[in-house]
């Protein structure tokens, strides 16, 4: 598999007039090497993959990868110098949005004279919506997908088997506490994220963090969560309600759900990403929330959770079969509260699989 993707890799070098690529992002670098280290750099040539780590990996890089390992000791950046020289490398490139300053500048004055770093993608590059890995990275293998779908059902399982056991008085944090153990019991490596819960008008923070707030009667309550398993990503959020709730949360609630079923309508390979999101847009619009929907209609997600396409405004990026993102639009009223209903999505040729399996009615309890 990861074989398959160095060869995509090595293939594009000559058209990018480069001699090798180094890649030092750790996503990008266990999708074309397979290492999940910390420590690693992987110089990609038409050839050769070598992947560079340090001691401490010995072992586990030999089980991981099939490219060549050199392990170093002390900076890796003194190493990958004496092997662009070694292999006579001239124009290397290198990513300039995941590369720290730190290894750019060490790697600079490792180089043999007449060798260069070249950022990549080169600046205002056509067609690239993010980096050079990234961009392969959006379209899943069926592999991939079945990853993510296993994901989606551990974070979906966790929540079913924790929220009917909510109740008033239960505290955000106990709450995610019971998410994040439930999923790692079903199988999660670890949450994708940490786990979002906010109760009341606190709901009406985005990304708001847990707390040992209590949850009350009379409030609406986000939880949004995802489980991280066989590296990838999963990523839902649902709504509560404890007690009754009224009609401005009723009303609210259904605007957004409405706003998420006509985004993931117009989900289908094709489609502009911001057309999904004008399509969410639209019907806040008419009932008067757009401006309360303060962030974009979803993202992709795999190897991380946050990857491109992103689902925005301004994203023109073509949605093509085989990418998983989210479709996830809010509404976000001070005082109030906030709502936000999201799933997670495979693009399809004519529109799209919905692989979230829970419930979309509010769960009032
Ligand atoms: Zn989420
Ligand atoms: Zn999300």
């Amino acid at each position: 598999m990861e074989q398959e993707r160095r060869q995509a890799v090595a293939a594009g070098l000559a058209e990018r007039k480069l001699d090798a690529l180094l890649v030092a992002f750790s996503p990008n670098l266990r999708y074309l090497s397979g290492f999940t280290g910390s420590n690693g750099n992987l110089l990609l040539t038409p050839r050769r993959s070598i992947l560079f780590t340090d001691p401490r990996y010995r072992i586990q890089s030999a089980q991981e990868t099939t490219c060549e390992v050199r392990v170093v000791k002390g900076p890796l950046a003194v190493a990958i110098g004496a092997a662009i020289a070694k292999l006579g490398l001239r124009r290397i490139g290198y990513e300039p949005v995941r590369m720290t300053c730190d290894l750019f500048d060490s790697l600079k004055a490792k180089l043999p004279m007449r060798a260069s770093l070249e950022p990549c993608p080169a600046p205002g590059e056509k067609g690239a919506a993010a980096g050079w890995i990234e961009d392969l990275r959006m379209v899943k293998s069926a592999a991939e997908i079945e990853r993510i779908r296993r994901s989606v059902d551990t974070n979906s399982r966790a929540f079913e088997q924790v929220v009917a056991r909510v109740k008033p008085g239960m505290m955000e944090s106990d709450l995610a506490a019971e998410l994040e153990y439930r999923m790692r019991r079903l199988g999660a490596a670890k949450p994708a994220f940490e786990t979002i819960v906010a109760g009341g008008a606190r709901s009406a923070w985005p990304h708001a963090q847990p707390t040992a707030a209590r949850l009350q009667t009379g409030g609406l309550v986000v939880v949004d969560m995802g489980a991280m398993q066989e590296g990838y990503a999963s990523d839902m959020t649902r709504m509560l309600y404890l007690g009754v709730p009224g009609a401005k949360v009723k009303r609210t609630y259904r605007a957004v759900l409405e706003a998420q079923l006509a985004a993931i309508d117009a989900v289908r390979a094709g489609a502009s990403t911001a057309r999904v999101d004008a399509a969410a847009r639209k019907v806040l619009q008419g009932y008067g929330l757009d401006r309360a929907f303060i962030h974009s209609t979803g993202h992709g997600l795999g190897l991380e959770i946050h990857e491109p396409p992103r689902i925005g405004k301004r994203d023109k990026t073509r949605l093509q079969a085989g990418m998983a993102i989210t479709i996830e639009p809010g509404v976000y009223l001070e005082g109030f509260g906030g709502v936000r209903i999201e799933d997670t999505v495979v693009v399809t040729e004519r529109g799209c699989e919905i692989l979230t399996p829970t419930g979309k009615d509010l769960r009032v309890i």
